[in-house]
């Protein structure tokens, strides 16, 4: 028999303990491990007593030491630092949180993105990628396709310098415009009443 499924049961607020085979206090969740027709069966049982519960292949689980894994196998910028994918900001190793680009909670619930990582799993070093604190927590669970867009070209230096320089001849332009549109006719009035 395979434990290659995972059962987690969510008890939200209430005391009450979830009782099935295996099942066992994992951080805020109660888990069992095992194949995946028990851990249907199982999950079944427990949702007719009033559970929440997921069953989900076990490579698609936050795993122990993917914080070791990003920090051998995810490249450092030139001076030795990291920087946020999402702000740009400079971050020493002890700053940075390693985000999933793909929040492993969003891949416990969709059965296509289980697809999607089915070989891989959610741990590996091209979902891991380096954020500050804010970053993550203002990004959550968020599986939006632009988090995604974002974290790929975050990874290169060089977008924040780009960003930074659009968003400077964009505040150029509109000054401009306001001037061109605006301000002159003003100005002009003022000039033409003295
Ligand atoms: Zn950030």
């Amino acid at each position: 028999m395979m434990n290659d499924f995972v059962l987690e049961v969510h008890t939200g607020s209430s005391n009450r303990r979830p009782r099935c085979p295996g099942l066992e206090p994992v951080g805020k969740y109660w888990k069992a491990y095992g194949d995946r027709t028990t851990m249907l069966r199982y999950s079944r049982r427990l949702r007719r007593r009033g559970f929440r519960t997921l069953v989900y292949p076990v490579n698609c689980d936050r795993s122990t030491n993917y914080r070791t894994l990003f920090f051998s196998s995810y490249p450092a910028d030139k001076d030795g630092r990291y920087h946020c994918v999402y702000c740009g900001n400079k971050l020493t190793s002890a700053q940075v949180t390693v985000d999933h680009v793909v929040p492993v909670g969003a891949v416990k619930r969709s059965k296509r993105l289980q697809k999607k990582f089915k070989y891989t799993g959610v741990n590996t070093v091209e979902n891991l990628v380096p954020a500050c604190r804010a970053c993550n927590r203002y990004k959550g669970a968020n599986r939006s396709v632009v988090w995604r867009v974002r974290a790929r070209l975050g990874k290169w230096r060089g977008y924040f310098v780009i960003k930074r320089l659009l968003l400077f001849a964009m505040a150029v332009f509109a000054f401009y415009e306001l001037y061109v549109n605006v301000l002159a006719e003003y100005i002009s009035k003022w000039i033409n009443s003295r």
